[in-house]
């Protein structure tokens, strides 16, 4: 198999798909460059190798052309991440400009494409457009990990016009090899934290963990609706009542496997959604009507400490309240610095899903983990033992 190790860049031209889905404020500033930071090992390594990137990418859910989903967003940034190399923007990723753009590219040059999901064609997998993609360069690289569970052009439809210049960039490759340390083998007692603010989302990913963990912990909106299925008053908060049967199996399900599920006993409820809320400690069940739950409580703080501290393997996915809100990130926080420790007693950790990652970003604590993981869906769907199609396309 080709990798960025062994390839011979020199004088080619690279196409190298990223995931460049980065958060964007209202002034088109990126809030979180953990993505594209993530992807710059791979970016180097071509330029260094004599070669040229041609970087690809999506960013948001555009419609059709629409400015605010530009790449041009992110030029800037990304020339300053490289050092000040020059980053050329393509006005398009595919037509004749644009080929007259990445042919004129010399090595060491960077050019990145407009927004690939400008073009419906990307999403539907489009063997045309995959190939006039194609045509740009001389080789494929897939980088992008947080899309590999999508079988779209570039994440996977082109792979086929490369048959052997194809590899996976060193952000996928690294991800792939700690994602199996929690997969495959992992050491025990093994703790997930699945947290964030539906359970809907995070339904499968839970089931399927019930037969891999030692320790699953509930966090943040997720908590209610079991909560309720446990007969609790909620107040407010957060709930999925079409998930409540499901909570309900879960606990059950959980108690048949011997599987220790923490649902927060108590938390920190507020008379409303905003950081000078009024304020109060109760049990997760016995929440005010009108009154909302947004963090977990210090009973819940300790439980989780004692949990995550001594685990061998700990998988953190989603946050444990509405931690952007400095009254309510203290659960948050405490699973931070719980994996941190436990991490230090030589526990593998693996933190995973655009939130958490904001998370430990924002409280400066990313060093103390063992792999941060820029996925989302394609985590959740590799956790779930699924064969991801951005994966299967260079392996075969
Ligand atoms: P997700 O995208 O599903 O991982 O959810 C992450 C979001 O869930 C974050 O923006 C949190 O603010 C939010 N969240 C966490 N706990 C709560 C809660 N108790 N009530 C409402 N939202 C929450």
């Amino acid at each position: 198999m080709q990798t960025i190790e062994n390839y011979d860049f020199s004088g080619k031209k690279a196409l190298i798909r990223v995931d460049f889905n980065v958060p964007l404020n209202e002034n088109f500033e990126i809030t979180d460059d953990t993505r594209m930071r993530a992807a710059l090992p791979t970016i180097q390594a071509v330029i260094e190798k004599g070669g040229s990137p041609i970087i690809m990418s999506h960013l948001g859910r555009p419609k059709g052309p629409e400015a605010k989903f530009s790449l041009k967003h992110l030029v800037a940034h990304l020339s300053e991440l490289l050092g000040g190399t020059e980053v050329k923007i393509a006005p398009d990723c595919i037509g004749d400009e644009t080929k007259a753009m990445a042919a004129a590219l010399k090595p060491g040059e960077v050019l990145i494409l407009e927004n690939l999901r400008f073009h419906g064609e990307e999403k539907k997998g489009d063997e045309a457009f995959a190939q006039q993609l194609a045509e740009l360069g001389d080789c494929w690289v897939n980088d992008a990990f947080g899309t590999a569970h999508r079988a779209h052009a570039s994440t996977a439809v082109m792979a086929k016009f490369f048959p052997n210049d194809k590899m996976f960039g060193t952000l996928v490759s690294s991800e792939v090899a700690s994602l199996d340390k929690v997969v495959a083998e992992p050491q025990r007692p093994f703790t997930a934290i699945m947290g964030g603010a539906k359970v809907s989302t995070k339904i499968t990913i839970i089931e399927n963990m019930l037969d891999k963990v030692d320790n699953l912990i509930i966090g943040g909106g997720m908590i209610f609706t079991f909560v309720k299925a446990m007969g609790g008053n909620i107040g407010g908060s957060l709930c999925e009542d079409d998930y409540v049967e499901m909570a309900k199996n879960i606990i059950e399900k959980a108690k048949a496997k011997g599987v220790n599920l923490v649902i927060a006993e108590d938390c920190v409820a507020a008379d409303k959604f905003a950081n000078d809320a009024a304020i109060e400690v109760c049990g997760s069940g016995e929440i005010k009507d009108g009154w909302l739950g947004l963090d977990v409580g210090p009973k819940t703080i300790e439980q989780f400490k004692e949990v995550i501290g001594n685990s061998k393997t700990v998988l953190w996915n989603g946050p444990a309240g509405v931690f952007e809100m400095e009254n309510f990130a203290a659960g948050t926080v405490a699973i931070g610095d719980a994996v941190v420790e436990a991490t230090k007693k030589g526990a593998f950790s693996l933190v995973g899903g655009g939130d958490s990652v904001a998370a430990v970003n924002k409280f400066g604590i990313a060093a103390g983990v063992s792999y941060i993981s820029t996925a989302g869906g394609a985590l959740l769907e590799y956790l779930e033992g699924k064969e991801l199609p951005g994966i299967a396309a260079v392996r075969s």
